[in-house]
């Protein structure tokens, strides 16, 4: 794919934060992306699943905005999360071209749902990427997002055959992903990539319940409780058992 440049992109966008701290190494400026297209019965965004809606921004004015943050982001840099970012590829590819021309880090925060084949123009420009592994189990990755794991596998698999450094996250909800067993399974699989970077285990937590609550969005998992501590520290420990930083 390539980019004319007088031919402006735009994004939908849902939000910034301009002072993250947890999507991605060091401080970093946060796009939100618009459109997502996987239903995760925990999501922490349910108002960005739609695509047209939101702030639309021309890519060049919303890397302009954050060049201002420049000095402030230098420990860290720019992610672009969602929804899921590569919704809209050509946004993404030409925020993060931009980056590179000015050397800030780029990381992006993707489910993997959209094949890489399909966005390799995006990848090329990413440094990191941020690969939420929602369960091994097919049937209770469906059961979690409504669609199979297929596509974040392959993906994982596209970024270990072009030696993308990759963080995996993966949320840990209880009558879900939470018997140690599968953690276990997940640890021995993730061996296996030479890309990986870190993993990163996250405990289920209610604090989108009000977004659920005002868009009248049905939300199931109202009554679950966050996992135990205790499992999300046995479960990190099995990962640097197996040599996994965390
Ligand atoms: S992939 Fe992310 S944005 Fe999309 S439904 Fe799941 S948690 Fe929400």
């Amino acid at each position: 794919m390539s980019f004319q440049a007088d031919q402006p992109i735009q994004g939908y966008i849902h939000s910034i934060e301009t002072g993250g701290t947890v999507d991605g190494p060091g401080i970093r400026y946060v796009g939100f992306l618009q459109g997502c297209p996987l239903r995760c019965l925990y999501c922490h965004n349910p108002d960005s699943w739609k695509l047209r809606a939101g702030k639309i921004m021309n890519a060049d004015d919303f890397f302009a905005d954050v060049l201002r943050y420049k000095r402030f982001i230098r420990t860290g840099g720019l992610t672009l999360s969602g929804g899921e970012p590569l919704v809209q590829p050509e946004f993404v590819t030409r925020v993060f071209q931009l980056c590179r021309q000015e050397g800030i880090h780029t990381a992006l925060d993707t489910s993997g749902i959209i094949p890489a084949q399909k966005v390799v123009s995006a990848l090329e420009e990413t440094d990191l990427v941020l690969l939420d592994i929602k369960s091994l189990d097919d049937g209770i990755c469906r059961k979690l997002t409504g669609a199979s794991n297929a596509n974040t596998l392959g993906f994982l698999e596209w970024l270990e055959k072009n030696k993308k450094p990759v963080w995996i996250r993966h949320v840990v909800v209880p009558g879900y992903t939470d018997q140690i067993e599968d953690l276990e399974a997940l640890g021995d699989f993730l061996q296996g990539y030479s890309v990986i970077q870190r993993v990163e285990l996250l405990p289920f937590h209610q604090m989108a319940l009000y977004k659920w609550e005002n868009l009248r969005f049905p939300y199931l998992l109202k009554d679950l409780e966050p996992p135990d501590p205790a499992l999300m520290e046995a479960g990190e420990r099995l990962l640097r058992d197996r040599g996994i930083p965390v």
